[in-house]
């Protein structure tokens, strides 16, 4: 058979046969670098490299790019976070001091700069967070992906790529899945591994560049979900559910120690706490659970009040109401009326007791509760449900200065898929674009 022709006749089955097993089809020219993954870290370092003149594949194994981008900041796509520079390290929960070379190369700055140069305008909100001001988290992925087209980026979508081909300790290539479900190899000197974690797995990122570092010696730091929400056996959590307070400080014990301190919004669910708040203190609480120790939060539902000035309000509250008035009543006064029910069970207290019969020990006792609020914490929600995943490629086997593997030559890394994460706030997919950056310069 002529290979030129594409296709042979075959005369036992009277069908046209495509050899698609033994001859491409495709164009045959091969690519300089093949990145694995078109999401955030991998959309930057294509087309970073893509515009220093490289011939770049990008493989992608979902039908478009981007897709854990779109979902974002609930929709609206969080990108980073415009606090000075300097303040960044302290937000990068891991190996943050590997990370400043990335950041250094292109910061939080650069990630604002980049995105209103395609266009995208941005606003600054609470927190110092940055979202694109459409509210749309797609314009940030459709972004990245027209930057991408403009410097000649190949895509393949619904390509899965299932393996590396290395020779000695040097990188030739991927094995990868084509959409119609046959094995094939395509060919580069460069590969950067830009997969992602395994948290919502739906958007594709279920965790193939560990096992792709993994097989090629590579050390993966075990892996754990991280701002992820909470999970307490409280019994009055199911009569909270749905609540969200704003204003609350909450401090996170391990062992009875306090060890962390957030003051922002928490949600409550059936099974326990979501929100900014328990997201946050969730990176410590997960590690000391897998280490078998003891977690609570305590809420102060009254921050702004030292319990001097809570008992006198409390006090006012009651002079200013009829004496047949009923506790409920008064709390009604003090905390949103959802949480009245709950905190009067919590108090071991009927709802309609009469406030002449509120005496200085129960007074007492509801300051108690209202300034340590007490959440057991005994367990955490799986991968499906966190923003990210902590552990991955173990950082010091990758070079900082370039985020080339020290075991493979021509391999790289960015995003998520190392043992890189933050916190909440826009420092996660800064993360991304840094190290997305860094990669796709491919220094060696
Ligand atoms: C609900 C949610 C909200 C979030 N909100 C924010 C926010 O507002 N701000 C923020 O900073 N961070 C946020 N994050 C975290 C942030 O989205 C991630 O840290 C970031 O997207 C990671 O980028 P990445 O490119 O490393 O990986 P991903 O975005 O996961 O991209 C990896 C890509 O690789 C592809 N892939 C995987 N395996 C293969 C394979 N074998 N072959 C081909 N392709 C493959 C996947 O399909 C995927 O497209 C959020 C995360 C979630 C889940």
């Amino acid at each position: 058979m002529n290979p030129s022709r594409g296709f042979e006749y075959s005369a036992k089955s009277d069908y046209l046969c495509f050899p698609i097993n033994r001859y491409s089809v495709y164009d045959t020219d091969s690519y300089d670098v093949i990145v694995i993954g078109a999401g955030a870290a991998g959309m930057m370092a294509a087309g970073t490299a893509a515009r220093n003149g490289k011939k770049v594949l990008v493989i992608e194994k979902m039908e478009k790019a981007g897709r854990k981008i779109r979902i974002t900041g609930k929709g609206r796509c969080n990108l980073t976070n415009a606090r000075p520079p300097e303040e960044f390290a302290s937000q990068v929960r891991t190996n943050a001091e590997f990370f400043a070379t990335a950041f250094a190369e292109f910061n939080n700055r650069a990630t604002i700069r980049f995105f209103e140069r395609q266009g995208v305008k941005l606003d600054v909100e609470r927190g110092d967070r940055v979202f694109p001001r459409s509210g749309k988290a797609w314009d940030v992925a459709n972004a990245l992906e027209a930057w991408c087209l403009d410097n000649s980026v190949e895509f393949r979508f619904n390509t899965r790529v299932t393996g590396l081909l290395t020779l000695g300790n040097k990188i030739f290539g991927v094995r990868y899945m084509n959409r119609r479900g046959f094995e094939r190899k395509e060919e580069a000197r460069q590969v950067i591994i830009a997969t992602g974690g395994v948290s919502y797995p739906a958007t594709g990122s279920t965790g193939d560049g560990y096992t792709f570092a993994a097989d090629l010696g590579h050390t993966i730091e075990p892996l754990r979900p991280s701002l992820t929400p909470l999970i307490s056996p409280h019994p009055q959590l199911r009569d909270l559910h749905g609540l969200l307070l704003r204003n609350v400080r909450a401090t996170l014990f391990i062992d009875n120690e306090p060890v962390r301190e957030e003051f922002g919004e928490i949600g409550f669910s059936e099974r326990g706490i979501e929100g900014a708040i328990a997201l946050r203190m969730s990176r410590d609480a997960v590690d000391a659970l897998i280490d078998e120790r003891r977690v609570k939060i305590v809420l102060d539902l009254k921050p702004a009040l030292t319990p001097e000035i809570l008992r006198e309000r409390i006090h006012r509250e009651i002079a200013g109401m009829p004496e047949e008035e009923f506790f409920a009543e008064l709390m009604r006064k003090l905390v949103p009326k959802p949480m009245v029910m709950p905190l009067c069970r919590e108090l071991d207290i009927q709802s309609k007791t009469y406030l002449k019969k509120i005496d200085d020990r129960l007074i007492g006792r509801l300051i108690t509760v209202l300034k340590g609020f007490v959440l057991p914490v005994t367990d955490y929600a799986p991968f499906e449900y966190a923003v990210v995943t902590a552990g991955g490629v173990c950082c010091d086997e990758i070079n900082r200065h370039t985020m080339e593997s020290l075991k493979i030559k021509g391999l790289y890394f960015a995003g998520e898929v190392l043992d890189l994460d933050a916190n909440t706030g826009g420092y996660n997919l800064q993360i991304a674009f840094s190290t997305g950056r860094l990669a796709g310069m491919l220094k060696q």
